[in-house]
């Protein structure tokens, strides 16, 4: 599985510094967790860092993240502060700075307004936007790696679950086998709380696993993924409980397959999100099931699980996908009362073409 690979947090920062300018901002105060993470390594439920257009980025966190900072982020000036946010303002305003931006999606109402009131006459507070989840939808080749490592340990443990019986058995003791099995594979935990949808609950995607038993003629699908240094992978695969599918499941199974490849056939540097989208939607809308796919085709994954470029029809989080992206494909349909059926890899785009890094078959298995 290879080491961890080395990370430059130094050149994240010079490259959101980067983009400063433009926004006619002095620094970003970034208090989003992953986005705290990215820029300095360091992982902290109350952190927050000051990245300035030239000069030292300061971090703030509280005593008990303190240690940890100062030994991870040597190059940064670490602040120990239970007010993070306004520690870094006040930090602001004695460098003299004039203008610093915050996140616009991850600062609360409250946050700020008691923020404006630290800034008061010290420093004005602008808009950062999506600054540093646009640079993280850029992947480098160490967390495209980590995002790998993640996948393949998924795709392990998926194997070893269905070569056990599954019949008799309810959804919510497989998930838990599932999710064990990834941890004894090497996870340092779960990218999410695993889906396990059988027969009918197939048709809610998003199903938490219940004690219903898991039957022959079902329809199962599985939905987990392991988390590697802080990187998610996400799969789903579909499975056949106990016998051949009948015609209704597998003219299902047989669209959302191909309307997953069409998807990730799409997949290129450059392509638009809603053409990858309209690649797959088109297929199952004209076999008349597009009332039934009733979510964006992907997402980004990383250091969340569920992160920008958004693979989707709607304008509003449209984007271009950058010279590389770990995003999933992952059609579905859903039919109330009956059951459903998705498809889930994340891809690798753009390192070398396009790479399915969830290696395990795509084909209806019929398991027992
Ligand atoms: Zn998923
Ligand atoms: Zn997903």
């Amino acid at each position: 599985m290879g080491g961890m690979p080395s990370i430059d947090h130094a050149a994240r920062r010079s490259r959101l510094a980067a983009l400063l300018a433009d926004r006619d901002l002095d620094g970003a105060l970034v208090t989003h967790p992953a986005n705290v993470r990215y820029l300095t390594g360091l992982a902290s439920s109350n952190a927050a860092v000051l990245v300035p257009l030239d000069g030292t980025a300061a971090l703030a966190t509280d005593d008990r993240y303190a240690e940890a900072a100062a030994q991870s982020c040597v190059d940064v000036e670490v602040i120990s502060d239970r007010d993070v946010a306004a520690a870094l303002v006040r930090h602001a305003g004695r460098q003299g700075w004039r203008r610093i931006g915050l996140e616009r999606d991850h600062v609360s109402l409250s946050l700020g307004e008691r923020l404006a009131g630290t800034a008061q006459d010290q420093v004005e507070l602008g808009d950062l936007g999506g600054a540093v989840e646009t640079l993280r939808a850029d992947k480098e080749p160490g967390e495209v790696a980590l995002v790998e490592q993640a996948c393949q340990i998924s795709a392990a443990a998926l194997a070893a679950l269905l070569a056990d019986r599954l019949r008799g058995r309810s959804e919510f003791e497989v998930a838990r086998d599932l999710e064990a099995r990834m941890l004894a594979l090497g996870a340092e935990g779960l990218a999410f709380e695993s889906i396990v949808a059988s027969g009918p609950n197939g048709a809610i995607p998003h199903h938490t696993p219940g004690d219903r038993v898991i039957a022959v003629g079902d329809l199962l699908t599985i939905d987990f993924g392991a988390r590697v240094g802080g990187y998610h992978a996400d799969c789903t695969r579909t499975v056949m409980v106990g016998r051949e599918p009948a015609d209704w499941q597998r003219e299902v199974y047989e669209l959302v397959q191909k309307a997953q490849q069409a998807g990730v056939d799409a997949l290129a540097p450059g392509t638009t999100t809603t053409q990858v989208d309209a690649a797959a939607r088109t297929l199952i809308r004209d076999a008349g099931y597009g009332d039934f796919f009733t979510h964006g085709l992907g997402h980004g994954v990383g250091l969340e699980i569920h992160e920008p470029p958004w693979l989707a029809g709607d304008k509003a989080t449209a984007s271009t996908l950058g010279g590389r992206s770990t995003v999933t494909v992952e059609p579905g349909i859903y039919l109330p009362g009956k059951g459903g059926v998705r498809i889930e890899d994340t891809t690798d785009v753009g390192g070398d073409g396009v790479r399915v890094l969830t290696k395990t078959t795509r084909s209806l298995l019929v398991v027992d």
